[in-house]
């Protein structure tokens, strides 16, 4: 708070004009998240945020490491800022996320990147008012490895560009280690938020008038293991259920070896928890599985499923998997495929194994070409594809609502409670983020088509 204040008064001075920040994301929904964080401080200490990074004062570059492909994309467009940064000196270029808490990144920054002015860890956004402020009055590079925290900021502001969709972090970090990931190692252990300060967040959120909600973790299944007194994840969802109010309640990530009976029977229960559940599964392969450190055999991942189907009549499955894992041979990826068809997942996530370094897998013999891991991952898209079309015509005809999302020329897209997207036509002009009832009269690509019933 110091800082901001002081930051604020700075910035006064400094500039003739109100600053602008630009926040550019890469990855998951955890560093949208993040952005609206980093976002929401600078707004506080007198920045305004633009969406360009061209005459912007402040550009931060959010990143991610999941995947060797997202980091060479990154590093491609921090390179384009190269000319604006000598045009304009007094110009901040900052790296933050995933990506630069990895030592050999920001060696390479510090030697390749020397107009990266600062670059801060995942954990360190509230930090980001006291990291300018200095910048500012010492006009140094603060660019050296960030430390992984452990400690959970409550109350920093966040800057919320949509008025009915939110998401709010549960719990952050992560202690599977799964044998591919790297996020365990860049994001630090597992810890989870006081009940009560997620209820106040979300209670607020309601308040507002967000519709469309989602709670985020690494692995929300197990969220309050390190609190006390005990919650778990079922009684968090219960708790926030008694909020009263229009909303859908999503939440994401599951994990297969940790989702329980207990949280299903919730959803079952709670007609404002979204009946699409996003539980990844990476393989179809048993011995795969345990190769990658999941913890759960198929079987096990089927028998959640099905009781879930049980449960939840509506209920629908989405799912991540990663093809060409080292060693997995054709067999292994056909039962994959297998698994895949049996299940009739809603929608898929489909990626090439991509070796982290610093991780168990990185160590393990990689023998299959990267033409037959493409090979692969394009079968498994066309299966996916076909159930895809069957999903969405299984909707015609059917009664629908939907959150109005956005205007289109003569009409509007809506998204339903299962992520699908919903287009309709309609001359009323205040839709914009309401609940609509909508009958479905066939599809388009990879969208539903409409009627607007409640004119
Ligand atoms: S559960 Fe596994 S894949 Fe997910 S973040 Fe943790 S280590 Fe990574």
């Amino acid at each position: 708070m110091e800082y901001t204040e002081k930051l604020h008064s700075l910035v006064q001075k400094k500039f003739d004009h109100t600053p602008l920040v630009n926040v550019q994301t890469f990855g998951c929904v955890q560093n949208e998240n993040d952005s609206e964080k980093i976002r929401g401080i600078l707004a506080k200490s007198g920045y305004a945020v633009s969406d360009s990074f061209e005459n912007s004062d402040i550009v931060i570059f959010n990143t991610c490491a999941i995947r060797e492909n997202a980091e060479l994309k990154i590093f491609g467009n921090i390179g384009k800022l190269k000319a604006l940064k000598s045009d304009n000196p007094d110009m901040i270029v900052a790296v933050c996320g995933c990506m630069v808490m990895q030592p050999h990144i920001v060696a390479k920054i510090k030697k390749s990147y020397p107009f990266v002015d600062i670059v801060f860890g995942v954990n360190s956004i509230e930090e980001l008012p006291y990291i300018v402020y200095n910048w500012y009055v010492d006009n140094k590079r603060m660019v050296s490895d960030p430390v992984v925290k452990t400690d959970i900021v409550e109350d920093i502001p966040v800057y919320r560009q949509s008025k009915s969709k939110a998401t709010i972090s549960i719990m952050y970090g992560c202690d599977n280690f799964c044998s591919y990931c790297i996020v365990p190692y860049v994001r630090g252990r597992e810890r989870s938020r006081e009940p009560q300060n997620i209820l106040k967040e979300f209670t607020q959120l309601v308040k507002e008038g967000y519709k469309d909600i989602t709670l985020l973790g690494q692995n929300v299944d197990s969220y309050g293991k390190n609190l006390n007194p005990q919650i778990d994840f079922a009684d968090l969802l219960n708790m926030l259920c008694q909020v009263p109010g229009d909303y859908v309640l999503h939440f994401m990530s599951s994990h297969p070896k940790d989702i329980t009976r207990k949280v299903i029977d919730t959803i079952r229960d709670n007609p404002k928890i979204s009946r699409q559940i996003h539980l990844p599964v990476q393989s179809g392969s048993n011995r795969i599985l345990k190769l990658m450190n999941r913890r759960y055999t198929v079987e096990q991942y089927k028998d959640i499923i099905n009781y879930a189907k049980e449960q939840i009549p509506d209920v629908g499955f989405s799912s991540d998997i990663i093809v060409g894992f080292p060693g997995e041979t054709f067999e292994e990826y056909l039962e994959t495929e297998n698994l895949v068809k049996e299940i009739n997942f809603t929608q898929l996530f489909t990626f090439i194994y991509s070796k982290r370094n610093g991780t168990k897998a990185a160590e393990m013999e990689d023998n299959t070409s990267h033409k037959e891991k493409s090979d692969r991952l394009n079968r498994l898209i066309k299966i996916q594809q076909d159930i895809f079309f069957k999903y969405l015509e299984s909707f015609e005809g059917k009664t629908v609502r939907a959150l109005v999302e956005e205007t289109k020329p003569g009409g509007y897209s809506a998204r339903m409670a299962n992520t699908l997207v919903v287009h309709f036509k309609s001359d009323n002009e205040n839709l914009s983020d309401t609940f609509v009832d909508l009958k479905i009269t066939g599809k388009k690509g990879t969208v539903l088509t409409a009627e607007l019933l409640n004119k």
